[in-house]
């Protein structure tokens, strides 16, 4: 019997395991990929406080070696599901091939950016391709840039991005924004930002690096290419958390909903990170998270 089982090894899973396990708690950590999460896919985190710079895959191997130092017990296996047993003071947390028991569960299991799915669209992440704005837009300060946008919070990414970029092509494929009318008619008026509606881009160019975008309109089906040196794709996330939805609510569009405090709709599970219903998804946040669940986890078992 665990005090606390954590599903998934992102930043707040793993930020919660420290924290559980450095409260004298019998904690498990399972992890259905790899441990450390969205963040390995980067070279650059300079935003985290307190780290100058740091790569992605280093920030997460600390995390880990910091959450086992702790005594955390850390599986890499995939949750199928949370069942309550009996009063609901035990939780069986599900895999394909074991099961484990313990008295307070938290969800971490993040999102997933949504593709595009062109070609060369993976190996170019973190050389010209980048799914946050707010991660990434700084490295291509005074370049040329176009970023791919789906709703209303794209758009505020381009506008991020036009506060530091040469240019930046905005390319929705509707007419117009999605919620946001104000906002699109005050970006119209930036001189460095150039709207192309109604298309999608529809293939990368480049070599060790990407260099262009090809640009479709989506009514007329005429092609332009476009010089580069970054694409933004913005076009939405993809939580997986339809299995917890015995145990937690979910939104739409597939976020569990939970406050600031964590908790989830049964008493003794609770929710951090990414995968939670929220405005900003960063480093920062996942570890607040993660400290904010396992300390209510800790309250809870006493
Ligand atoms: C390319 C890229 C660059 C980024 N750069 C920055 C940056 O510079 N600065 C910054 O602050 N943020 C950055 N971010 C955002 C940051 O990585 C995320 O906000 C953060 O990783 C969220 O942490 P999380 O633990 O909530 O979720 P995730 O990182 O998504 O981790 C969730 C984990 O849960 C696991 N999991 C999912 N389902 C299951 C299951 N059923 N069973 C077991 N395990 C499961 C997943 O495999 C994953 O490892 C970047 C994101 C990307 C994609």
């Amino acid at each position: 019997m665990y005090d606390i089982i954590i599903i998934g090894g992102g930043p707040a899973g793993l930020t919660a395991a420290i924290y559980g396990a450095r409260a004298g708690k019998k904690v498990l950590l399972l992890e259905g990929n790899q441990y450390g999460g969205q963040i390995i896919k980067t070279n650059d985190v300079e935003n985290y406080p307190g780290l100058e710079h740091t790569t992605g895959s280093d920030y997460a191997f600390t995390l880990l070696s910091q959450a086992k130092s702790f005594g955390a017990e850390c599986v890499q296996k995939a949750v199928t599901g949370v069942e309550i047993i009996g009063d609901g003071s035990v939780k069986k947390v599900l895999t394909d091939s074991e099961s484990y028991e313990a008295k307070t569960v938290i969800i971490a299991t993040g999102s997933k950016n949504k593709p595009l799915g062109l070609k060369g669209e993976v190996e170019w992440i973190g050389k010209g391709v980048s799914y946050c704005a707010t991660c990434d837009g700084m490295f291509y300060r005074g370049q040329d840039v176009a970023i791919a946008t789906g709703g209303r919070n794209s758009l505020e990414d381009a506008l991020f991005l036009s506060n530091y970029c040469n240019k930046v092509y905005v390319i929705h494929r509707a007419d117009v924004y999605p919620g946001d009318e104000e906002l699109f008619e005050s970006m119209k008026k930036k001189e460095n930002v150039e709207f192309i509606l109604h298309s999608k881009v529809s293939s990368l160019g480049g070599d060790d690096e990407l260099k262009s975008v090809v640009v479709e309109d989506v009514k007329t089906k005429e092609s332009r290419e476009i010089n580069v040196s970054g694409l933004f794709i913005t076009i939405g996330h993809e939580p997986d958390s339809v299995k917890f939805k015995n145990v937690v609510d979910i939104d739409n569009q597939g976020y569990i909903l939970s406050g600031e405090d964590c908790l989830g709709k049964v008493p003794g599970v609770f929710v951090a990170g990414d995968c939670r219903q929220k405005k900003v998804r960063q480093l920062t946040t996942a570890a607040s998270d993660g400290t904010v669940a396992a300390l209510a986890a800790v309250e809870y078992l006493k």
